[in-house]
């Protein structure tokens, strides 16, 4: 591998990133929850930031830009939707867009519906996939600028990446997502995988993520809405997976 992928916790329950090329030094953020973790990661690893990779403008997602880009002068590369406010953007990018860092390549993926702007980052060289607050692991973004069609494609768009490919999601909330997952399909075994994975997990401390897609195309009913047996759970049987979808999706908000 030409990279190194290092993953931290920020504010509440966010994931801070790095991506670093080993061949030219250069090193990106994906979003800046806050700089705090941040600086302290590169301060570890003897790396400077040069690119800030931003997947839309939530404030717990683009908070730490500003003092990072002052510290280490970063490229700022955003989503092109100048009406989601962002500062110090450098580079605006859009869907078939390819973003160097160093001599690594991320391919810019528009995925809108939690908001408008989400952009997720793939980097097929590493077989990573950062999907922010889209596609979480077990679950996925509550829907606030978009509709339930919308966010739809969008998860269809990454499910349909290769499932040796890790997802990198915007937060830590795979406990809470598997528990909600498992009234939805209680008898689905590679949820139930995962659960038991999880509970592991948390209880030794550690981050349930990174997580491979083809486990996340198993197990997170988000990923599931066009399997006839989710539709028929939340009494759905033979509507479209964009309903299904917005059904579960409601469940979860009040779950
Ligand atoms: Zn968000
Ligand atoms: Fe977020």
């Amino acid at each position: 591998m030409a990279a190194e992928i290092r993953l931290f916790p920020c504010l509440t329950d966010n994931f801070g990133y790095l991506i670093h090329d080993v061949a030219t030094g250069a090193t990106a953020s994906i979003d800046a929850p806050e700089a705090g973790p941040i600086l302290a990661a590169l301060e570890r690893e003897g790396w400077k930031l040069t690119d800030i990779l931003v997947t839309h403008h939530h404030h717990d997602h683009v908070g730490g830009i500003s003092e990072l880009k002052q510290k280490y002068g970063a490229r700022v590369v955003a989503p092109h939707d100048k009406s989601a406010k962002i500062a110090n953007v450098d580079l605006r990018v859009s869907e078939g867009d390819t973003v160097k860092v160093g001599n690594l390549a991320a391919r810019v993926l528009e995925t809108p519906g939690h908001t408008l702007d989400h952009t997720s980052y793939v980097f097929d060289s590493e077989q990573a996939l950062f999907a922010a607050d889209t596609l979480f692991s077990i679950g996925c973004g509550r829907v606030f600028e978009g509709n339930y069609p919308m966010m739809w494609d969008s998860l269809l768009k990454l499910r349909a990446l290769p499932g040796d490919f890790r997802l990198y999601c915007g937060h830590e909330y795979t406990a809470a997502n598997v528990k909600f997952a498992l009234t939805v399909e209680p008898d689905n075994a590679a949820l139930q995988a995962r659960a038991t994975e999880v509970t592991r997990l948390r209880a030794a401390g550690q981050p349930t993520i990174p997580v491979k897609l083809s486990d996340e195309k198993q197990a997170n009913v988000f990923l599931r809405a066009d399997v006839a047996s989710v539709a028929a759970a939340v009494g759905l049987a033979g509507k479209g997976a964009a309903e299904v979808f917005g059904e579960l999706r409601e469940r979860k908000n009040k779950s």
